[in-house]
């Protein structure tokens, strides 16, 4: 085993026992404590197997108080599609949170640093869009790292959230991302709006489903959404949402 390797199964070590402290909400606050009474033991006690058996977080919608919502976007940058989801958040004043997958951030850095400009999130999203679930360890910390590199390359922003591909992420694998200091969000309303289901489909399931509390899903990438999106946000207005970046909802997983 190499040095680096061992380095990181020992840090996997030493978060996966963090993640077992129910008193504790971020296994990332937890590693920098490292004071804690016993954590010494705990570290080298832990194996890495029982990383996030207890007190992971995977967020998949925000506090139920008041009216708000989070709108989120996956899969962009697009050239020609994220600048039409731009000016429709702009010309509502709005803010959504845009899950960026890195390789697309590196082809177009410019449209990724216009989002962060307009006062958007940005989340990390994967460097190549893979079913993380299925990776191993350090594949995983690979695919978190380098798109956290990118994205503040574009655009002076370290994202402090992640979703995974798919969906796909194991318990397990909850301290690779506390290591990253990111928070793992998910979603509640899926429009499915990657599958091109007709704008009056992806409209009727915003507007029916979307609750005080929910994250919505949707895309950046296929011009469908963007034809759409305006409808979209006029409606949640209608209905008396309030809309938040992830951070503005779930506060940052690195203060939490
Ligand atoms: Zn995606």
């Amino acid at each position: 085993m190499d040095l680096s390797r061992r380095v990181f199964l020992q840090k996997l070590g030493l978060l996966g026992a963090s993640l077992a402290a129910p008193s504790l909400s971020w296994a990332a606050q937890t590693a920098a404590g490292s004071t804690e009474p016993g954590a010494e033991t705990i570290r080298r006690a832990a194996p890495v197997a029982r990383q996030g058996e207890a007190g992971v977080h995977f967020v998949h919608h925000g506090p139920g108080l008041g009216r708000r919502l989070a709108v989120t976007f996956d899969d962009g940058p697009t050239p020609g599609v994220t600048e039409k989801v731009l000016a429709a958040l702009r010309e509502r004043q709005l803010s959504a949170t845009f899950f960026m997958i890195g390789q697309r951030v590196a082809a177009a850095p410019s449209l990724a640093r216009r989002v962060r400009e307009e006062g958007h999130e940005i989340g990390n999203h994967s460097y190549t869009h893979p079913q993380l679930g299925r990776l191993l360890a350090q594949q995983v910390q690979e695919q978190l790292q380098r798109t956290q590199v990118t994205i503040e390359q574009a655009t002076g922003f370290r994202p402090s959230w992640m979703r995974p591909p798919y969906g796909s992420f194991r318990p397990a694998q909850a301290s690779i991302a506390a290591q990253e200091s990111l928070g793992v969000v998910f979603w509640s309303v899926d429009t499915r709006d990657w599958a091109r289901p007709g704008t009056e489909r992806i409209l009727e399931t915003v507007l029916t489903q979307s609750r005080p509390g929910s994250i919505v899903l949707m895309h950046d990438l296929h011009l469908q959404t963007a034809e759409v999106v305006g409808r979209v946000l006029d409606g949640l207005l209608e209905r008396g949402f309030e809309f938040a970046t992830i951070s503005g909802f779930l506060g940052s997983p690195r203060n939490a």
